[in-house]
């Protein structure tokens, strides 16, 4: 059984390590926990000793072998990707609405054709105002194309979920990060066990993510180059460009990744997963081809979104190459290495007695990780 305990305990595990990343999965749960500019703060102290807050955080107790058997129904078994059936090319097809997408647009449109044909009711997005990412709650398809395009700061998109849960919706799409997935893997598997508390993701879409930036201490570094509120579009490209690009409405402006990578949450070091192993669906970049996708199927429900927007001409996909998702692979399995290592010099990985552990993994996996050949 998952060790479950209350917001006093959240507080000690994941604010004072400074583990909280701000996904927004204990905001707008009750009425004390909330976001403001990318930092999650209790307003008041609550004595439950077991909270959803505590039971859905990402980083706190997640045990990574018990969460998949609840998910998929398989071992954690530590590989790069984690469970997957199939990866594509893909980009937004000619029925999509144009939008200003990160990339090919895939999962603007996946949410986009869901929305439409029913099979969500409600999609919790990730919008901005200014640089600031704010979640967003939208319900019509035509509507997906204003939340387009990454920010590239921990974003609380998954108070979004929390308040349409309250306001009833019946099938909840979302959208996030691997860090969002696993907190909605733990929504999912309704911890406490309590009918009251179900949440109806219908469909979630996960982003791949090697780290994000503390939004105001971005908005600090930006805000000495330039103004902030002309800022249109921000990019990583992949390497070996090592630069934020900007798009302003003067121009662009690039920032290099070693003025950037500081501004990265120490959380983020800790962090297993670069492909959201716990989504239906996952996308990112498709190095050495702008205006495509990686596109990562892992669900039935996975599977029949992408045939219904392919036979609906809202996405196109082609066969993913080899070559491509070897190297793929290596990233992610240098990322759970890197970030296993940390998790074991900060004590942080399978703590025995009082001590509470952000991520448990059984120790055989641990091993395996840590053997893994990076080539
Ligand atoms: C913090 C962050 C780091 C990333 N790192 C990588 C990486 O290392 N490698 C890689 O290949 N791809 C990475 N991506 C994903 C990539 O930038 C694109 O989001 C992805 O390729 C999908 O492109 P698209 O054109 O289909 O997206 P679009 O159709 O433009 O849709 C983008 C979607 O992302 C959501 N979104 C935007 N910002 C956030 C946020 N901060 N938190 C949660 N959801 C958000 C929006 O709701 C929107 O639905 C990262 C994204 C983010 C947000
Ligand atoms: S659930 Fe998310 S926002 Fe809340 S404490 Fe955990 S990481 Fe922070
Ligand atoms: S690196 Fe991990 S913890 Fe940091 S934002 Fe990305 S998914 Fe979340």
């Amino acid at each position: 059984m998952p060790q479950i305990f209350g917001s006093a305990e959240l507080l000690e595990d994941v604010h004072k390590r400074e583990l909280c990343i701000g996904c927004g999965a204990c905001v707008d749960l009750c009425p004390y926990f909330k976001n403001y500019k990318g930092k999650t703060s209790q307003l008041f102290p609550c004595n439950l000793e077991q909270g959803r807050c505590f039971a859905y955080c990402p980083k706190a107790e997640v045990d990574l072998n018990e969460l998949n058997h609840k998910i998929r129904r398989v071992d954690y078994d530590g590989s790069p990707l984690g469970p997957y059936r199939e990866v594509l090319a893909s980009r937004a097809g000619n029925q999509m609405a144009k939008g200003a997408f990160q990339d090919g647009g895939t999962v603007s449109s996946l949410m986009a054709v869901a929305l439409k044909n029913g099979l969500i009711d409600a999609a919790a997005l990730t919008d901005r105002n200014g640089l600031t990412p704010i979640s967003r709650i939208v319900t019509n398809w035509k509507k997906v194309v204003d939340c387009a395009a990454s920010k590239f700061m921990a974003s609380p998109t998954l108070s979004a979920l929390n308040m349409a849960v309250r306001e009833g919706y019946k099938r909840i799409g979302v959208v996030g990060t691997p860090c969002q997935m696993t907190a909605v893997a733990q929504m999912r598997s309704n911890p406490l066990q309590k009918e009251e508390h179900n949440v109806p993701v219908a469909l979630s879409v996960g982003l791949f993510c090697n780290w994000s930036v503390d939004t105001r201490r971005l908005m600090d570094l930006l805000a000495q180059r330039l103004e902030i509120s002309d800022i249109r579009r921000m990019d990583i490209p992949p390497p070996p460009a090592n630069i934020l690009a900007l798009e302003t409405v003067n121009g662009s402006v690039e920032v290099s990744l070693s003025d950037i990578k500081p501004l990265i949450p120490h959380t983020c070091f800790i962090c297993l997963d670069l492909t959201s192993e716990f989504a239906d669906l996952s996308t990112g970049m498709f190095e050495g081809r702008p205006g495509w996708n990686t596109l990562i199927i892992r669900s039935d429900t996975g599977a029949e979104i992408v045939d219904q927007a392919r036979r609906e001409g809202f996405i196109e996909t082609e066969p993913f190459p080899e070559d491509n998702l070897k190297h793929l692979s290596k990233a992610a399995a240098e990322k759970k290495e890197r970030s296993l290592r940390t998790l074991i010099r900060r004590g942080l990985i399978n703590n025995q007695g009082d001590e509470r552990a952000a991520i448990r993994i059984p120790q055989g996996i641990v091993d395996k990780i840590l053997r893994s050949p990076r080539d």
